[in-house]
């Protein structure tokens, strides 16, 4: 892999003792002892002929922002960097956007919004790579990635070959995929095509924050751009740049319970919201759980929950992977004591405990 002849072609650069700090935005201190600044689809092929899949089973770093490094990585790094975006006109009012896996997502939303291109506004500045996106199906204001997703090339690193994934292969579900659960690990996926609308655009304003936003300014019949703008500008209100302080965005997922244990709950707790599923379950605000056990805003050690948004932990500097997870676990406790309610962290814990 290191060799000079693999130089000139361009082959996968095996490194010794990466930082990594500034490599996840929750800025835990780590060290990877093996990386591979994975480039395009051929440093993969090179890696699987050199038997490195055989003898590892590496981490796939993307941005780095829905995960919790506890401890140095164990396993090589492979930070995936693949980049391109490629965009055909299909007809009938639709256009294919082809993005390599290494590519910035909100940079493809704003490209996307800028060409007229609609179905990914709601998902502005949401951090990390357009690869990561489909592994927990991204989602927010009311839009999740699946609602526009064509398909996906992953590199399958038990056979070397690369395997094409439309909708129904992906078990999308709510922050989840097949990617998240049974197939971790084996996929490492390299480029996700969007099927995005080019005229009548289908816009999805009913998310309260959103509409609230829409009315206070006065929009009555927003484009596709008014709408990303207010996306953008919701978010930086009320969510941490992980540029200032570091954060992975909501540690925990919003839990779903059935509608008899939210029968029984709801007449303990009247002012318990909630949002009934289809299945008939029910979803509970994990920041309103958080925040009722009373963890909104407090610190502890080096690390806290954030002032405006309970379900963020944040680093307050210097805080090791370990300690944010022992407080994401008090959290849990406090609120499965308080509420009888499990929370299920949505960051992808990566390490020992
Ligand atoms: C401030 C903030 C706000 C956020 N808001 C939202 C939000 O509104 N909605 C939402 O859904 N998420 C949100 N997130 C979480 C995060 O941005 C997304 O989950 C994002 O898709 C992660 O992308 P990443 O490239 O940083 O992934 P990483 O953190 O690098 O990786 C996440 C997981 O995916 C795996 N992975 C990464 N790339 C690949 C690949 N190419 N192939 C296979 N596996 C891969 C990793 O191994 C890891 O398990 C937020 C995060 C922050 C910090």
């Amino acid at each position: 892999m290191n060799g000079k002849s693999e130089a000139k072609t361009d082959a996968p650069v095996l490194q010794q003792d990466v930082d990594l700090t500034g490599l996840n935005t929750m800025r835990v201190s780590a060290t990877a002892q093996q990386f591979v600044d994975v480039k395009n689809k051929q440093h993969l092929v090179e890696l699987f002929k050199s038997g490195f899949f055989e003898r590892h089973t590496p981490i796939i770093l993307g941005g780095g922002s829905n995960l919790l490094l506890v401890g140095d990585p164990q396993s090589p790094v492979l930070k995936i960097s693949i980049g391109g975006v490629k965009i055909d006109d299909i007809g009938n009012g639709h256009v294919l956007m082809k993005a390599g896996a290494g590519e910035n997502w909100h940079g493809l939303v704003v490209q996307a919004v800028e060409k007229g291109y609609g179905g990914i506004e709601n998902l502005a500045l949401i951090p990390g790579t357009a690869g990561a996106a489909p592994i927990q199906n991204i989602g927010a204001y009311g839009v999740e990635l699946q609602d526009c997703f064509e398909e996906l090339t992953a590199f399958d690193t038990s056979t070397g070959t690369f395997e094409t994934f439309k909708r129904a292969d992906c078990q999308f579900a709510y922050r989840d995929s097949m990617f998240k659960n049974n197939q971790r690990g084996v996929y490492i996926i390299c480029d996700l095509t969007l099927r995005l609308r080019s005229k009548n655009h289908r816009l999805v304003t009913g998310y309260k924050a959103l509409s609230d936003y829409l009315d206070r300014e006065n929009i009555h019949q927003p484009t596709i751009r008014d709408i990303c703008n207010a996306v953008v500008a919701i978010r930086r209100s009320k969510l941490p740049d992980p540029a200032d302080i570091g954060n992975a965005g909501s540690f925990f997922k919003n839990p779903v319970i059935s509608a008899k244990r939210y029968r029984k709950l709801k007449h303990e707790v009247p002012e318990l919201p909630s949002y009934k599923l289809d299945s008939g379950d029910y979803k509970l605000p994990a920041a309103w759980l958080i925040d009722q056990a009373g963890w909104k805003g407090k610190q502890v050690g080096n690390v806290g929950s954030y002032e405006n948004q309970a379900l963020v932990l944040v680093n307050h500097g210097g805080a090791t992977g370990r300690e944010i997870y022992a407080h994401a676990m008090r959290i849990r406790d406090s609120v499965q004591e308080r509420f009888g309610v499990d929370l299920n962290p949505e960051v992808n814990i990566i390490g020992e405990l």
